[in-house]
């Protein structure tokens, strides 16, 4: 039995646990531990049982995008023009939030904090401050902030009430207590300014299912229990600005409100229970099926895993046989010439004529769409397995 880390009720029994005891985090590595995952009835929140040691796990070992200032990963492909996630971030802000002349800014649990960093490129009025439970991204805050205007581990007693704006980009869904978070964040907060936040969807994004380190997935439905139940007002929950995520818009009142425990429809739950069950037989049925590919195949030559993401990293792990595969595939070019599983990643233009086979890994729900804006590859008879 655990407790609910949104409305803090019991939830009896996992709805999901892995078949083996590797699991996959969101930087796509292999850790050792099942992966358990539960449905709260009340609030409509799925959550993952942690990872053992979370608190070293972060301080450590979790590393992302480190390798280079300009490493980004890739939003989506519109008729061959690359758009990174970064910016992408950046200008739904903007579009989103009307930031005064000379804002003083926090990016809370922030790591590189890439968006602040641009974001300050187009807005030179605004001061960043950064926050994170880790030391190891100092050396890129210190290219855009000043070090009197970051902490880490804890927050600066000077902060209290003095943020214009506090965001987090993909953090709430690795933290255990998501309720601390939000409410140290409401006491940083002038009153009547906003908290920013974009988390997964996981209900645009199946894979989020299966990450490990995603302590939380949340729904709209948990979403705005959470947000209500803390106190924050004018609360603005986008599920299309963000492929894949949750964007979500926050006020903190002007003075403080006693509120009641939010109200939840129960048919909502339900429905929500309805997606969330479907998810869990997909991902139970799922490496079955790579691997019943893969015995009806294993006449053909070599083959190739097209997406070095999580998707493919998945496969990968599914595969009895990963000798067979010679390269992953991928069209971010920052990907490109790296390798993973000891396998080289290469640009879709650089596959040769002998791999028969692709073991697609990408986001179904995209992945067509992405085999197509591959012209070098109109006409080959490749065989596709898709998930
Ligand atoms: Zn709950």
């Amino acid at each position: 039995m655990v407790k609910c880390n949104v409305c803090q009720l019991s939830i009896e029994n996992p709805l999901y646990v892995s078949e083996n005891n590797l699991s996959i985090t969101s930087l796509c590595e292999i850790y050792p531990q099942e992966t358990e995952v539960f449905f709260c009835h009340h609030c409509g929140h799925l959550q993952t049982t942690e990872i053992n040691n979370i608190a070293e796990y972060y301080d450590q070992t979790y590393k992302i995008l480190i390798d280079t200032e300009e490493e980004d990963q890739l939003y989506k492909v519109i008729e061959s023009k690359k758009i990174f996630r970064i910016d992408h971030q950046v200008q739904v802000l903007l579009e989103k939030l009307t930031l005064p002349e000379n804002s003083l800014m926090l990016d809370y649990g922030c790591a590189k904090s890439a968006t602040l960093k641009k974001l300050v490129q187009n807005r030179p009025d605004i001061t960043p401050h950064l926050f994170d439970v880790s030391e190891m991204y100092i050396p890129f805050w210190e290219t855009f902030a000043k070090p009197e205007n970051w902490s880490t581990y804890f927050l600066k007693p000077e902060w209290h009430e003095y943020f214009d704006l506090v965001t987090s980009f993909f953090s709430l869904e690795h933290v255990v207590d998501p309720r601390a978070m939000l409410c140290k964040i409401q006491e940083l907060l002038k009153p009547g300014s906003f908290f920013y936040c974009i988390v997964p969807n996981i209900y645009t994004n199946t894979a989020d299912f299966v990450v490990l380190d995603h302590v939380n997935h949340f729904s709209e439905t948990s979403l705005q229990f959470l947000l209500e139940d803390i106190g924050f007002q004018s609360i603005t929950i986008d599920a299309d600005a963000h492929y894949g995520s949750f964007v979500i818009v926050a006020q903190k009142p002007h003075l403080p409100v006693k509120t009641s425990s939010p109200l939840v429809v129960k048919q909502n739950v339900e429905a929500i229970y309805t997606k969330a069950m479907e998810m869990a037989n997909y991902w139970e049925v799922i490496s079955n099926k790579v691997t019943e590919f893969e015995e009806k195949h294993k006449n053909a030559k070599q083959s190739a895993i097209y997406g070095s993401g999580f998707y493919g990293t998945f496969i990968a792990t599914c595969l009895k046989d990963l000798d067979r595969v010679k390269y992953f595939i991928d069209q971010n070019p920052y990907r490109q010439g790296k390798s993973l599983f000891g396998k080289p990643i290469i640009a879709p233009s650089e596959l040769s004529d002998e791999i028969q086979v692709i073991y697609v890994g990408l986001n179904p729900q995209t992945a067509s769409s992405s085999i197509e804006s591959i012209d070098c590859w109109k006409g080959r008879n490749h065989l596709y397995f898709n998930l």
